[in-house]
C-alpha cells in the first residue's frame, strides 16, 4: 500500500525510459536538456543494466575490413558507408561530450588478422579506402609491415590495421552518463521489471521482484530502450538476441608483443588486453543458434573455441590461466541498422543496437529524444 506522498510524487512522469543500458540513459539525457522542467524516470529491472552496456569489449570500433567487406554482399553502398559513418561520427560524439579521460579511451587502433583463406580481401583494402574517403579525409586501412613482430601463429598471414580505432571502458562511460543523468536530475529506478505497457495510454506495469508489489506508473510519453529483450514489450518487434562470451586471463606473465584492439573471422572474434591480462570474446558464429539466446549462461562449444584460439593462434605454445568470464546479450535483426520509431500513440523505441551501440548508443539515444518529443 503506497502513502498519499509516494502516490502524489512517485508515480506520474513526463517520460519514463524503460531500461537504463547506454540507449535508455542517452535518451533520457538529450530529452532532459531538451525539456529541463520535465520529470524523466529510468527504469531498470537490474541492479545495474543488465543487457550489453556493461558486459562489452569496450572497442570504440565502426567495422573491421572484411565485416565492411561482408556487409556489401547484404547491403546497398550507401547503406554501408551511413552506417560506417554513423558509427564513427557517434564515438567522435561521446569523446566530446565526455572526453578521453572519463571514458578510459585510449586511441591503440584497429587490427585485423588474416589467415591464408581470407588474403584475396589485401586486394579490395585500396577500394574500399577510396569509397571511405569522403568521411575519414585519407585512408583508413593498411598493411601492417612486419606481423611477424606481434608474435601470432603462422596462420596467420597479413595484418590490417585501422588508425581511427581505439578502446574505452564501458564502466567509465555508464559512470559518466550515470554522472550526467545524476546533475540533470534523471531519477533511476533499479530492481523494477516491466512486464507490460499500453503504449497509447502511456501506462507501465512492473514489479519488483517481491511477487508482491505491483507498480502502475503513468507517463506521458514512454521509451522503450530494451535491446534484446524488447520482444516481451514489444511482440512483433524484428529483434534475435545473441549471446556474447567474453574470457579474461589472469594477468600474464610475460610481455605482450602487441596493443591494439584486434579483430579475426570477420570481426566475429576480438582480444585486446586490459591491466596486462587478455581479454578475448566473441565466436559467436560458431553455434549462432545456441547464441540466439537471452539466457547469461556460458555454451561450452564457444568457450573451448576461444581458449584455443588463445593458445594456438594469440599467443603460441604459452599457457594461459583464465580468470574469470561472463556473457551479455545483443540485439540482431533482419538489417543491421537499429530500429529507432513510434510503436503506439504515446511510445517510441530505440532497439536493436548489433554489436556496436558504444559507438550508436548516445546517438541513438538523441535521435529517439527528438522523435519523442515530436509525438
Ligand atoms: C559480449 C559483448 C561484447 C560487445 N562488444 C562491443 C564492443 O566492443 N563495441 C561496441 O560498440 N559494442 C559492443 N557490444 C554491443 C553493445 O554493448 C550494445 O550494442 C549496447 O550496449 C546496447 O545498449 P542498449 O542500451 O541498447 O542495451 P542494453 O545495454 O542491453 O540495455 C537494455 C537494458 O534494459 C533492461 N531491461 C530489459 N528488459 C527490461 C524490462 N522488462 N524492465 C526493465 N528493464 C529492462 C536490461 O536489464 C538492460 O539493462 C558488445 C556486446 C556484448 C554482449
Amino acid at each position: 500500500m503506497f502513502s498519499y506522498w509516494e502516490n502524489k510524487h512517485f508515480f506520474k512522469f513526463d517520460l519514463i525510459v524503460i531500461g537504463s543500458g547506454f540507449v535508455g540513459l542517452s535518451t533520457a539525457i538529450h530529452f532532459k536538456k531538451k525539456h529541463p522542467k520535465a520529470k524523466v524516470l529510468v527504469m531498470e529491472r537490474g541492479i545495474f543494466p543488465t543487457g550489453a552496456s556493461t558486459k562489452n569489449a569496450g572497442f570504440a570500433c565502426f567495422g573491421s575490413l572484411t565485416e565492411i567487406l561482408d556487409d556489401f554482399w547484404s547491403m546497398s553502398q550507401d547503406e554501408v558507408l551511413a552506417l560506417v559513418e554513423r558509427r564513427y561520427k557517434g564515438l567522435n560524439s561521446i569523446r566530446k561530450q565526455f572526453g578521453d579521460k572519463n571514458l578510459g579511451y585510449s586511441h591503440v587502433n584497429g587490427y585485423e588478422l588474416l589467415d591464408e583463406s581470407q588474403l584475396k580481401v589485401i586486394e579490395q583494402m585500396a577500394g574500399v579506402n577510396k569509397l571511405l574517403k569522403p568521411i575519414f579525409k585519407e585512408d583508413v586501412f593498411s598493411l601492417v609491415k612486419n606481423p611477424g613482430k606481434m608474435g601470432f601463429s603462422g596462420q596467420i598471414k597479413a595484418i590490417v590495421k585501422n588508425k581511427f580505432e581505439g578502446e574505452l571502458d564501458p564502466g567509465k562511460y555508464m559512470s559518466s552518463l550515470w554522472n550526467l543523468a545524476q546533475r540533470e536530475g534523471i531519477r533511476i529506478l533499479t530492481g523494477i521489471s516491466v512486464y507490460e505497457i499500453n503504449k497509447d495510454e502511456g501506462i507501465v506495469l512492473g514489479e519488483d521482484g517481491s511477487g508482491k508489489t505491483n507498480l502502475e506508473f503513468k507517463g506521458s510519453k514512454i521509451a522503450i530502450c530494451t535491446n534484446a529483450f524488447t520482444k516481451k514489450l514489444w511482440p512483433e518487434s524484428d529483434i534475435n538476441p545473441g549471446r556474447g562470451l567474453i574470457l579474461l586471463s589472469e594477468p600474464l606473465d610475460f610481455k605482450l608483443p602487441w596493443k591494439g584492439t584486434f579483430h579475426m573471422d570477420k570481426g566475429y572474434v576480438y582480444f585486446r588486453q586490459i591491466d596486462g591480462r587478455l581479454l578475448l570474446g566473441g565466436a559467436r558464429n560458431k553455434d549462432f543458434e545456441g547464441e540466439s539466446s537471452t539466457d547469461f549462461t556460458v555454451n561450452p562449444k564457444i568457450k573451448s573455441h576461444l581458449e584455443k584460439l588463445a593458445t594456438e593462434v594469440i599467443f603460441p605454445a604459452k599457457n594461459i590461466q583464465w580468470d574469470t568470464e561472463w556473457t551479455g546479450i545483443m540485439a540482431f535483426g533482419k538489417i543491421k541498422s537499429p530500429i529507432i520509431q513510434q510503436v503506439g500513440l504515446k511510445t517510441a523505441a530505440a532497439v536493436r543496437l548489433g554489436g556496436m551501440g558504444v559507438a550508436i548508443g548516445w546517438q541513438a539515444g538523441k535521435e529517439l529524444s527528438v522523435l519523442i518529443s515530436k509525438m
